[in-house]
């Protein structure tokens, strides 16, 4: 698998207005209706001023919101469309240069020529035709585009998106608009997973995180401020900010747990099969040949070069003399990571990675008393931290385990949890299942249904699994009078 397969790049809602929903309609009515109805081109020149004045001030904000054709590419075009990577050839300069000359040319030679018939009945019904003619061409080019190619291909050498750019630079040149020039911006690079999801579903194929500035803002022009990225940011560290905002933001995030981030390099020591689909990893430290991390952080395991990419896991398994770490990897169906990781990794490859990070699951062992909650491969940072906890002189009077999974054959460490149990009255481990077969003799249901019943007085919450079962246990815990500064989650 490589950058250009399919999977790369990903097809998601980027529709965040209702106006950019049913902003598509006014191209059939201008580039269509105006062959009929020549006048209605004339809608045109109200569009072009609104374009020039939106890129002065915001920059391409108008392709991303509200432009009728980028409706028409991300709401009807996009299911269609393969979205390949956009060749180089069509997001180079040269082509927009010369395409944006060729185009403007011709447009100024037919309004002269259209000019000389002013006064007379017919001439505002030819200048109607140039502009319509001028809307049909980017709609036949663009929609072959995203038909064969990807839906924003056209974006890249639009005349129109071209004279909103050279606006842009006027704002910025004059600094005008350094209130109103909202950029893609992140609250921190210290908190981003480097796992490349903005990339994959930017419409524009722009790489922000690889692209921001030393101010943490992206300064890429051709960005047209569509907020894809941010809706899809598992870190949820994107927004778009102007530059005093950027600045604010970065001030007040909080970069606990994530000071000792650093490179480290590793080699593949074994790789464990725990079911059909989850495998352990375990490396061995080559440099530096210690890392000093916590039960309840995790790393960041990189699965591409170009562009450099990442994958974050849990750890999963501590080692007394931090030489070595383990994750636990689930392969998802159609996964572009985890599908790389276990098609490619093999015992003794060197493997790039990142950490330790995140602080959500450290567990504060002066609390009372824990109730940890997973689901399906969210138990992993609860294997070293339930050990960790129980080894732990004077830590936590109790703990309390949830492990939910679908079906019996999905747990892992089951029996490592059940051995601890046994040994440690104070570490209670409680199995759940959500379909089980006929023989599952303990809980049935999901997470949520185990704890209803229980009192949770005093306690402090960990869970890790997926959103939707994050939700779900908050809203439980609330209802059940649980302080939220008591819970803390991670999604998986
Ligand atoms: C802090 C943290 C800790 C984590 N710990 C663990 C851990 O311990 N173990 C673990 O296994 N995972 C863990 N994860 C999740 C892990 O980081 C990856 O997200 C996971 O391995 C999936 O990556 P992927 O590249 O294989 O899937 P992706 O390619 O990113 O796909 C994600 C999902 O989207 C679906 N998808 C793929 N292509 C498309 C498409 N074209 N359109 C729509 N949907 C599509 C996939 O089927 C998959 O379900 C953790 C995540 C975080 C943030
Ligand atoms: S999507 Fe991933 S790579 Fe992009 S900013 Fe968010 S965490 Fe970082
Ligand atoms: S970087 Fe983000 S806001 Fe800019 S075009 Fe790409 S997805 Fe849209």
């Amino acid at each position: 698998m490589n950058k250009n397969s399919p999977a790369f790049y990903l097809k998601t809602n980027r529709i965040f207005n209702n106006f950019k929903k049913i902003s598509w309609t006014i191209v059939p009515v201008i580039a269509i209706g105006g062959l009929f109805y020549p006048k209605l081109g004339l809608l045109l020149i109200p569009i072009m001023l609104t374009i020039m004045t939106l890129g002065f001030f915001k920059g391409k904000y108008w392709c991303g919101n509200l432009c009728p054709h980028g409706s028409l590419f991300d709401f009807i075009l996009l299911p269609l469309s393969p979205n390949r990577r956009i060749p180089g050839l069509i997001t180079s300069t040269t082509l927009k240069v010369l395409f944006f000359l060729w185009y403007m040319g011709m447009f100024t030679w037919r309004v002269v020529k259209v000019s000389q018939l002013w006064g007379t009945l017919t001439f505002y019904d030819k200048l109607g035709f140039v502009f319509t003619m001028n809307y049909l061409v980017p709609t036949i080019i663009g929609t072959t585009l995203a038909l064969f190619v990807n839906p924003r291909s056209w974006c890249n050498f639009c005349p129109m998106g071209t004279i909103e750019q050279l606006f842009y630079k006027l704002g910025k040149v004059t600094g005008l608009n350094r209130k109103t020039d909202e950029k893609v911006t992140t609250a921190a690079l210290e908190l981003c997973h480097k796992c490349g999801k903005c990339a994959r579903v930017c419409p524009m194929q722009l790489k922000p995180y690889l692209e921001f500035s030393q101010d943490n803002q992206l300064d890429n022009e051709n960005c047209i401020r569509c907020t894809t990225c941010i809706a899809n940011c598992p870190a949820g560290i994107l927004s778009l900010a102007n530059a005093e905002r950027a600045q604010q933001l970065n001030q007040g995030v909080n970069k606990l747990g994530y000071e000792g981030r650093r490179r480290m390099v590793g080699i593949v020591e074994s790789i464990k099969p725990l079911t059909g689909d989850v495998n352990e990893y375990t490396f061995k430290l080559l440099q530096p040949e210690k890392a000093n991390y916590t039960a309840g952080q995790f790393i960041l395991v990189k699965i591409l070069d170009d562009p450099e990419m990442f994958r974050a896991y849990s750890i999963s398994s501590s080692h007394k003399d931090r030489t070595r770490l383990s994750v636990t990897i689930k392969k998802l169906k159609d996964g572009f990571g985890s599908g790389l990781i276990f098609g490619g990794f093999k015992v003794g490859d060197k493997v790039e990675l990142e950490g330790p990070l995140g602080r959500e699951l450290i567990v504060d062992k002066n609390a009372p008393k824990v109730l940890l909650v997973a689901g399906g491969i969210g138990i992993t940072p609860f294997v070293p931290m339930v050990r960790d906890l129980l080894e732990t002189r004077n830590s936590v009077e109790h703990i309390t385990l949830i492990y939910g999974v679908n079906k019996e054959e999905e747990f892992i460490y089951d029996d490592y949890f059940k051995t601890l149990a046994a040994c440690h009255p104070k570490f209670t481990y409680l199995p759940t299942v959500a379909f089980p077969g006929e023989s599952w003799k303990d809980h049935r249901g999901f997470v949520t249904d185990v704890m209803k019943d229980m009192e949770l007085k005093g306690y402090k919450v960990y869970m890790c699994g997926p959103k939707p079962m994050v939700n779900a246990t908050i809203k439980v815990l609330k209802t059940k009078g649980l302080d939220e500064r008591n819970v803390f989650a991670e999604s998986a």
